[in-house]
């Protein structure tokens, strides 16, 4: 146990650095969403998030996304930000804002026909091509985008990508910052349906990079409410 650990200090500190990163970014750190990542953490640590000003709470699993819901609910947006397996749309639909990890034709046709509203989407994208990342390569992205027109139920707000595992402060800027450039250029297509104006990139090790780099949205797990497993 750490007992210096504190999520109202995190919250600051988090805050902090995101207007020291808009400032250097040229961002307004008022469109930045912190998405608090409680996959590893209890309730009660997520509800403490929530009651120091955490709008926005996100799970990759639907275990974990049905349970902290079921406790918290109406008090958060909620972000589905794994992998997900079509059959399980079903179970999170009604209980989801936004998922961020849209990857495929048969992934939004289940999202479009379960549905009962609008659901924001990020289009998850491997930019750096491991093997071992989910999401599209990013020369599959722009025809991807086009082939959801039909599927009216959801909005493509942006995309979305995890950067490779590094220290390596310029790799990790060169993966968001190619995300950037396909965001605009999808953005300046004008889709009614895709408007991608949203980045959602920068995790507890890299938001500050990535929020210099164009993020709007950071997925913070273990920086803000710690990791009790
Ligand atoms: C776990 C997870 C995060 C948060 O990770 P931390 O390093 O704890 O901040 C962000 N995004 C995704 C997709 C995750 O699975």
């Amino acid at each position: 146990m750490n007992d210096t650990f504190s999520i109202q200090q995190n919250v600051a500190t988090i805050k902090e650095n995101i207007e020291k990163s808009c400032l250097i970014g040229g961002q307004d750190p008022k469109k930045i969403t912190i998405v608090a990542v409680t996959k590893y953490v209890s309730i009660a640590r997520a509800e403490e998030a929530v009651a120091n000003g955490i709008t926005d709470l996100g799970e990759n699993r639907d275990e974990g996304l049905l349970e902290k819901w079921a406790a918290i609910s109406s008090n958060a947006s909620w972000h589905f930000i794994g992998s997900l397996q079509s059959r399980k749309v079903k179970t999170i639909i009604d209980k989801v804002d936004y998922i961020h990890s849209l990857d495929r034709i048969s992934l939004a046709e289940e999202i479009h026909k379960r549905a009962t509203r609008k659901i924001k989407c990020f289009v998850q994208v491997n930019v750096s091509g491991e093997d071992s990342k989910h999401g599209l390569p990013m020369n599959k992205v722009a025809s991807f985008i086009e082939e959801l027109s039909s599927y009216t139920k959801l909005e493509i707000v942006g995309l979305m990508t995890m950067a490779p595992y590094t220290k390596d402060e310029e790799v990790l800027r060169k993966c968001f910052r190619n995300l950037k450039n396909l965001q605009q250029s999808i953005q300046s297509k004008h889709y009614s349906y895709a408007p991608c104006t949203e980045l959602s990139m920068g995790m507890s090790n890299d938001y500050m990079i990535a929020i210099e780099e164009g993020a709007t949205f950071i997925r913070i797990g273990s920086a803000l409410v710690g990791n009790e497993q």
